[in-house]
């Protein structure tokens, strides 16, 4: 009887679920929005309940989809939204209150407090991270320090914590787990020595009972409960969804890179099994550990990429949809001189300014629409390629081909443009869901439905190259443009 992965992909704003068959082909795909929380302006909020119930739903469903019973299930894989935590009951597996969801910013004077007193520089060599409300750590310490019930549970050891990952595992088998490349998100993981560190737990007040046992990112992570699927079914690999999405990109080798074009984008550069400390304030993660050790990467993230052509369709009605940004890009031969910083929630990497916003500059009275949305896709361009600067300077390489996914890496000027202005070719591959696809890689590696890595991107197959075509010259006077725009920008908080 043929055999599939069932791949479930948790990200912020819905659950999916797909099957992959051997060659890496999608069999069948299902997916379900679920609810966004905004209690309070930069606070984001997930019901953990509908986390559980959408990401079931769309499992069952792509199974009915691709008429397969769980005995053709050979494994699932879990790939996730990272660094977002949930609490719960240990004895009922009930949740005890919402995730706080990644993008929220509550902990941003807890962070500075912590800043103040020194401890970045600490804690960024343990971890490899920042001392920002993105990650984990204080969100964990927040909720136990607001909420009485939970640091009473906590010191009970009645209570389990755990970033999506273990949550979805928690409910899928019962064990409390989590693995490497989600462990590293939380600012409490040591990413040298591979275990929770004893002194970041203490300095965020966090007890250990609260947290998962840390396994390989290719483990047998437990059955799923009868009742579920109709049969058990072996989780056999689960990782963050950047991770996963490197590793679905068969980006192996140190010196791979991928850059996902989402609502932000993320660059990871892979360094092997060197975890390289950054320069130039960006993330040293773990990528995955196969059984045999953690490798790594370096990890630049912009807040808003393809949210900038959202709020030309939604905010300022340029767009009717976000892929009529190509055409209207195109029907003009240059950017006129304007030039748009969508600094809308502040800067990430490399700048980690949250005082930032946005600006359009450059403009005159022949600007218009077709501007405009040139300006939107370039900056696109330009902040992942002052990502890839950093990359390169970190690691001390070159980036020789960079690849590449997520909804806006099917915008053509877009990835002409990235090429461009990068001066390295730009890959589009043939399977667009990298992430789902990296976890069903991972999944596979562990019960032996893939032999191993070569196998694996022996499937990667090229959709689409671009390759560099604009010169030097030019090259260089429109990121001189770039980086005036940003420094003008910069300069008005
Ligand atoms: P996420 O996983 O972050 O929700 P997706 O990978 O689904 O994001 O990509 C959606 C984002 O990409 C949206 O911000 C949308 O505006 C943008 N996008 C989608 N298609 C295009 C396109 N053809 N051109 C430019 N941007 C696009």
């Amino acid at each position: 009887m043929e055999s599939y992965i069932l791949a479930l992909d948790q990200g912020t704003t819905s659950s999916r679920a797909i099957v992959f068959d051997r060659a890496g082909g999608q069999r069948s795909v299902y997916q379900k929005e679920f609810r966004q929380i905004y209690p309070q302006p930069g606070w984001v909020e997930h019901d953990p309940e509908e986390i559980w119930e959408t990401q079931l739903l769309a499992a069952r469903e792509a199974l009915k989809r691709a008429s397969l019973g769980p005995e053709q299930i050979a494994a699932i894989g879990i790939t996730n939204q990272r660094e977002t935590v949930v609490f719960w009951e240990r004895e009922s597996g009930r949740a005890l209150g919402n995730a706080i969801v990644w993008q929220c910013r509550r902990t941003a004077d807890l962070c500075a407090g912590l800043k103040e007193r020194g401890l970045e520089e600490k804690v960024t060599a343990k971890t490899g991270l920042l001392l920002d409300p993105y990650f984990s750590g204080t969100k964990i310490s927040w909720l136990l320090s607001r909420r009485p019930e939970l640091r009473e549970g906590a010191e009970a050891g009645e209570l389990c914590c755990g970033t999506i990952d273990s949550w979805l595992l928690f409910r899928l088998t019962g064990r409390h787990l989590t693995e490497p490349s989600n462990a590293s998100r939380t600012l409490l993981y040591n990413i040298h020595d591979s275990c929770w560190d004893a002194e970041l737990l203490d300095l965020f007040d966090i007890p250990s009972s609260l947290l998962p046992e840390v396994v390989p990112t290719c483990s047998d992570f437990g059955r799923t409960r009868r009742e579920l699927f109709g049969d058990e079914i072996m989780v056999g690999g689960v990782a963050g969804d950047q991770q996963a999405a490197l590793f679905g990109q068969a980006c192996f080798e140190a010196g791979d890179a991928k850059n996902t074009y989402g609502t932000g984008c993320f660059t990871l550069l892979n360094t092997g099994r060197e975890p390289v400390a950054s320069k130039n304030r960006l993330l040293t993660t773990i990528t995955w550990d196969l059984g045999d050790g953690p490798e790594y990467a370096l990890e630049g993230s912009v807040f808003i990429a393809g949210a900038a052509i959202q709020w030309l369709r939604d905010e300022l009605g340029l767009i009717a949809a976000s892929a009529e940004s190509e055409s209207l890009a195109a029907s003009v031969d240059d950017n006129g001189g304007v030039y748009f910083v969508p600094a809308f929630v502040g800067l990430g990497a490399p700048h980690w300014d949250p005082r930032v916003r946005g600006a359009v500059l450059g403009l005159t009275r022949g600007s218009g629409r077709a501007e405009l949305t040139r300006a939107a896709l370039e900056s696109i361009a330009y902040q992942s390629c002052d990502l890839i600067d950093c990359l390169e300077k970190d690691a001390g390489r070159r980036v020789e081909t960079l690849k590449v996914d997520g909804g806006a890496s099917l915008n053509g000027f877009l990835m002409q443009f990235q090429a461009d202005i990068l001066g390295i070719p730009v890959q589009l591959p043939a399977v667009a869901e990298t992430t789902a696809l990296g976890a069903a890689y991972l999944a596979g590696l562990s019960c032996g439905f893939f032999r191993d890595r070569e196998e694996i991107a022996a499937n990667w197959r090229l959709r689409k190259e671009y390759t560099p075509a604009l010169e030097p010259a030019r090259r260089q006077e429109l990121l001189t443009g770039w980086r005036k725009a940003l420094q003008a920008t910069r300069s008005f908080i």
